[in-house]
């Protein structure tokens, strides 16, 4: 394993906790190479704690070589409830080993960096949506799967990018729909269902906001024959349905897609070129399904600082100390379980991001 050069400081001396060369900084743990020998410790560590290590599809290359499995938050949160070992290590953001964690009480989960948040999660608290509810007192709240278990807890039916249309589609026609976090996931709901009384919270990623129409226009003329995936949480989904129906891009190349279904595109599309409108950690497996696809960023830009906060040294000090440790008060994960669980029973919840 290779343990990076670099003149140690007193401070770095005492930030190390356990496991020598990792360097704990404000943007995370550095200090250790993602190369084969620590791919090694990694998975003889994981086997020697009984743990199952999922990285979601926007995590590092290393982390998701290493990975027993890789996949979207719904669909990891569903293997880590399903896998024989007692202790998942989930390298993916906070939310997401929170939900691995509501629906597997009895597991230990580990995050292997605490401070990796997500903006869009951030952006409603629970005491800004009991305000909401108690304004719209009879409304059913449905929020999209990023959020934290305090949020779902509070949440009626959660809801995927794959099926937000589907959960909103299943609430009686006459009664409000309070939709959150993100306005993006919300207005493509509003404008395919086409129900007026679904309220849309003002919240976005930041990642996913700074794709913006701009960016998508300019590469659509550049590469006029490619087809487009874009994840409905991007400020560019509007534009990309503007483009199809102003005939700039042809309807049928233009794809609103989670991170599974592009997956699924990608290992089926007949195009030679297509251009990702999501965070730039998902080019690595699209290319890996479809490696004769040429697949392009529409935003090279667009990569997520906390899921980058998982780092070959933040795996390993996990896997060495068993910490961060993910804990969610019994009645929290109760009340939030309900609300994943109801949505799985309107079917199709595919995977969220
Ligand atoms: S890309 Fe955006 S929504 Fe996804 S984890 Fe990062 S901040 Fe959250």
């Amino acid at each position: 394993m290779t343990v990076l050069n670099r003149t140690r400081t007193r401070a770095d001396d005492q930030a190390d906790d356990v496991v020598p060369g990792i360097i704990d900084s404000p943007t995370g743990y550095t200090g250790v190479v993602g190369d084969e020998q620590w791919a090694a410790e990694i998975r003889r560590l994981a086997k020697q704690r009984n743990a199952t290590v999922l990285a979601h599809n926007y995590q590092l290359p290393a982390i998701q070589q290493v990975a027993d499995h890789v996949g979207d938050s719904l669909a990891l949160s569903r293997i880590a409830a399903q896998a024989p070992q007692d202790t998942i290590v989930f390298c993916g953001v906070h939310f997401m080993a929170e939900t691995a964690k509501i629906l597997s009480p009895d597991k230990t989960v580990l995050i292997p960096d605490q401070r990796a948040g997500c903006s869009l999660a951030d952006s409603i608290t629970p005491e800004e949506l009991q305000a909401w509810k108690d304004e719209h007192p009879g409304a059913v709240v449905v929020s999209y799967i990023n959020t934290t278990a305090a949020v779902k807890a509070l949440t009626d039916i959660c809801c995927t990018s794959s099926n937000a249309v589907d959960v909103v589609n299943s609430i009686d026609p006459d009664r409000e729909v309070l939709f959150c976090p993100d306005q993006f996931l919300g207005a493509h709901v509003r404008r395919v269902t086409g129900r007026t009384n679904v309220h849309v919270w003002a919240g976005e990623c930041h990642v996913h906001a700074g794709i913006n129409g701009d960016e998508l226009t300019e590469q659509v003329r550049a590469h006029p024959d490619a087809e487009l995936f874009v994840h409905p949480e991007c400020g560019c989904a509007t534009s990309a349905l503007y483009l199809a129906d102003e005939g700039a891009v042809p309807q049928d190349r233009v794809k609103i897609l989670s991170t599974g279904g592009m997956l699924a595109a990608a290992r089926a599309t007949q195009a030679r070129q297509v251009l990702v409108a999501t965070e730039v950690g998902m080019l690595y497996q699209l290319r890996h399904a479809a490696p004769g696809v040429d697949f392009r960023a529409v935003n090279e830009r667009a990569s997520c600082r906390y899921m980058k906060m998982i780092t070959p040294a933040a795996l390993l000090r996990c896997l060495v100390e068993g910490v961060d440790e993910v804990h969610v008060d019994p009645q929290t994960a109760r009340l939030a379980r309900r609300s994943v669980q109801r949505m799985v029973e309107i079917g199709h919840p595919g995977g969220g991001e």
